[in-house]
């Protein structure tokens, strides 16, 4: 039997209220928030799909575990049940726990950067990023050329250009290579997936040339899934031998447990390398904590533990990808211009293709996110001028490469019905299309104005 619909693998035993408003309601909601979604306040939000980080649902057996957290400064049995769940999973010796991604990340490039150094990736995540920078380094992001084509399939749009990756360290020097870093899933290029092929080539090339190889695998599991059903010789892999062959191939792995660990804050660094991991514990005891728990309080830990394991369970993971997927597809059999193929975590819309008629120094993709919020309490977020569009010397717009939407789904906590309701707010917002406006900043910071800027209707 085949049937159509994806039914949640979980029942639910504890509900979190939706707070419902009328469409007038909510267009004084938004002129209060002037007209940027992350000034709205969660309760005037329906359906929230501003970020999956740190939003998913706990399990009961995570909840369970909470109760147990040791809270003992050193030797706690939650860091020994920590420390196994991501030692059997990645393999790597060393394991540093952290607050969140950012800190493993300013921990790591914090002492592999600094002026001269170089860091290679297929994208750099802006954490990532931002931390490089931050300690004087340089970051060159090396997608595969498909990743620039949203219209045409590619099985593995994540994948990083490995004749451009040997170009750049013959061309800085292995010696002042800082780290190569596969992001998986491709989390800034779209939640695209990076096969096992890949991978190993990126780690034949680290190997030959002695260049330190990093995993950013926040979305492992999920990038697991696409390397099953996309990738010959893998259909007969479990998802976790998938990540755990991919991890093998790496030098150590940064990981934001508020994605794939299905918690909603944590993260940690996992090394191989004696020396480097000694080097990254020290600067963890100044910044984060001692070393048996890092960042993170034992109960903290306890819920990672549950979660890497769940995260790879088969029907967790079909739900997932498949839902995901579920809305991405009905988006695109109605004509919204959507990233495609649908990636792991996300629907991304190309907001300038959809709304023609409003130029881009009019911000169409803050167009669409008040849509969106006006017909349904939908909330997203711009990944476009908004966010990265500068100005030149006479104060015009210099864009975004492009003019993206972001529909980012939490996991485990919207049921199909929550998802046909977005897509039935998409019928409406099409009917409406040509009718939409641009907008106009009237207030922003000097840095990251997406977050508080505040907006004119025109
Ligand atoms: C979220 C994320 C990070 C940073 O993690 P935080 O927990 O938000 O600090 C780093 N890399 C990728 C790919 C991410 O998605």
């Amino acid at each position: 039997m085949n049937f159509k619909t994806i039914i949640e693998p979980f029942k639910i035993k504890s509900v979190e209220t939706i707070t419902m408003s009328s469409e007038e309601e909510r267009v004084d909601f938004l002129k209060l928030a002037h007209f940027n979604p992350f000034l709205l306040k969660s309760e005037q939000v329906i359906i929230d799909f501003l970020t999956d980080s740190g939003t998913s649902a706990m399990s009961n057996e995570q909840w369970a575990a909470i109760m147990r957290g040791d809270e003992s400064y050193a030797g706690a049995k939650s860091w020994e049940r920590f420390y196994n769940a991501v030692n059997d999973l990645t393999g790597f010796e060393y394991v540093l726990p952290t607050h969140q991604g950012r800190a493993a990340e300013r921990i790591l490039y914090g002492h592999l950067g600094g002026p001269g150094k170089v860091f290679i990736s297929n994208t750099h995540f802006d954490t990532t990023r931002a931390n490089i920078e931050f300690s004087g380094a340089t970051a060159y992001d090396i997608a595969i050329e498909e990743a620039k084509n949203h219209s045409v399939f590619h099985p593995f749009k994540g994948n990083l250009d490995c004749n451009k990756l040997e170009d750049l360290i013959n061309e800085h020097g292995a010696e002042n290579i800082g780290a190569v870093i596969l992001t998986v899933t491709n989390n800034s290029g779209g939640g695209q997936p990076v096969s096992m092929q890949n991978a190993k080539e990126v780690a034949a090339i680290c190997k030959k040339h002695h260049v330190l190889y990093i995993l950013d695998c926040c979305r492992i599991a999920e990038n697991s899934y696409f390397v099953k059903h996309r990738e010959k010789g893998y259909e007969n892999h479990s998802y976790r031998q998938i990540a755990q062959e991919m991890f093998a191939l790496a030098d150590g792995c940064v990981m934001s447990a508020k994605k794939d660990a299905l918690v909603n804050m944590g993260g940690f660094l996992a090394l191989k390398d004696e020396k480097l991991a000694e080097a990254c514990t020290n600067l963890l005891i100044i910044t984060e904590g001692f070393s048996t728990y890092g960042g993170l309080s034992g109960r903290d830990m306890e819920a990672i533990a549950i979660g890497l394991n769940e995260v790879f369970d088969k029907d967790y993971i079909y739900y997932r990808i498949k839902s995901t997927e579920y809305l991405g597809e009905k988006l695109r059999e109605k004509g919204v211009p959507v990233m495609y193929p649908i990636g792991g975590h996300a629907v991304y819309i190309d907001s300038a293709k959809l709304y023609d008629h409003i130029p881009l120094n009019k911000y169409p993709g803050q167009a669409l996110v008040c849509e969106l919020y006006r017909i349904g309490g939908i909330r997203c977020v711009e990944v476009g001028s908004v966010m990265f569009g500068k100005y030149d010397e006479n104060g015009e717009l210099i864009p975004a490469a492009m003019e993206l939407v972001r529909l980012a789904i939490p996991r485990r906590v919207y049921t199909q019905s929550h998802i046909d309701y977005v897509v039935e707010v998409f019928d409406e917002l099409m009917k409406n299309k040509a009718n939409v406006k641009g907008y106009k900043i009237i207030k922003e910071p000097k840095l990251l104005r997406h977050f508080t800027a505040h907006f004119e209707q025109l």
